[in-house]
């Protein structure tokens, strides 16, 4: 087999971005092979709630079925289980295929941190890279458009092709919007929403079918509890001025809150992922969405009827979020090493 794509990435769910995408790059490029590689744990995003690796892997299995011909889903990186670095898996086709003969399919919002990715060095050795667009994210028109890290290797950049100091280049595909991400189509489905546009019909059943993405509420129970509970997590790890509200009596888009400030960036991202690793240990139950979590300034978790915000305490003065939930019913939580 010669020249072949490696298209890896969550998939939570497989959406028609994926597919388009693949597609794409498969025509444009003439290449022969494309092989969707599901990761186990994507080590630049915190774990969510979601279905179990066997599940995602069958829905790449079905959202691809008519693509058989040039595509096959690839479990190695779930196989291997743990972090999936992207350059151990690259590794391991290399040894199946010329290095000059591989390409790597991300997304342009993958791109933009592109030069931090794990060995980026050996990476850029053992693979071509192609860029497909992405919504909201520009493709470079110049060198000093990449990602600082990666301007040393650029030894040459016309029309979207960048040729670098390893033998191999990173090339840019323009395709045409499919303006869909697989967090939008998470949430849609536990707000009820059609997904119709969004992922396939076949898929579509499967997320039916297997109750996917559904409502955490009935695992959690009783949420002023859980509030409580998280608020105590915070304390345990100093978190500053610990506070929860019962929004019902408001508009806000959470049934509760609880916010809690941390003395720098860094401890406001510890804080935040103390409360995921307390909740995970109390109810088995991942957050339905993470936010800020390597800036540490705004650190949002999404556990459906509640939200936890964590700011460095700088910030959180800029956003006053308490004075948005003054008619809000304030637990008074406290500190439990101090009762
Ligand atoms: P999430 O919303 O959970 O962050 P996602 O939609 O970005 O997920 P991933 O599984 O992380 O999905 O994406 C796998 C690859 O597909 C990445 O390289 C990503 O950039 C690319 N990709 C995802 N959606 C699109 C899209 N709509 N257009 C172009 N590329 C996309």
């Amino acid at each position: 087999m010669s020249r072949i794509g490696i298209f890896g990435g969550t998939f939570n769910p497989l959406h028609v971005g994926h597919i388009q995408c693949v597609r794409t790059v498969r025509s444009r490029l003439s290449l022969e092979h494309i092989f969707v590689v599901p990761a186990a744990q994507n080590p630049r995003k915190p774990r969510t709630e979601g279905p179990k690796d066997s599940e995602r892997l069958e829905m790449c299995r079905i959202g691809f079925a008519a693509d058989a011909e040039f595509v096959s889903v690839d479990d190695r990186e779930i196989t291997r289980g743990g972090l999936s670095y992207t350059v151990t898996t690259v590794e391991s086709f290399a040894k199946e295929h010329d290095p000059s003969e591989i390409h790597l399919i991300i997304g342009m919002d993958q791109f933009d941190d592109f030069d931090r990715w794990h060995r980026i060095d050996r990476l850029l050795e053992l693979t071509n890279v192609v860029v497909v667009s992405r919504m909201g994210h520009p493709i470079p028109q110049m060198i000093s458009d990449f990602p600082e890290g990666l301007r040393p290797y650029i030894t040459d950049f016309e029309k979207g092709f960048a040729q670098l100091s390893t033998g191999r280049h990173i090339e840019f595909v323009r395709m045409s919007d499919v303006d869909v991400s697989a967090s939008d189509v998470r949430r849609r489905i536990r707000t009820g929403r059609s997904v119709e546009r969004f992922v396939t019909i076949e898929v579509e059943d499967f997320i039916k079918k297997h109750g996917l993405y559904g409502p955490i509420g009935p695992r959690i129970g009783d949420y002023e509890q859980f509030a409580r509970f998280c608020g105590d997590a915070l304390y345990n790890k100093k978190g500053l001025n610990v506070r929860g509200f019962d929004l019902r009596p408001t508009s806000a888009p959470s049934e509760f809150a609880v916010v809690a400030s941390g003395t720098s960036t860094r401890h406001a991202s510890a804080l935040a992922e103390s409360v995921l690793n307390a909740v995970k240990d109390e109810f088995n139950v991942f957050p339905q969405s993470v936010e800020g979590m390597g800036e540490g300034r705004w650190v949002l978790l999404d556990y459906g009827s509640l939200i936890v915000h964590v700011f460095y305490d700088f910030v959180r003065q800029e956003y006053r979020l308490e004075e948005l939930w003054k008619d809000g019913r304030d637990l008074g939580l406290k500190d439990p090493l101090k009762l």
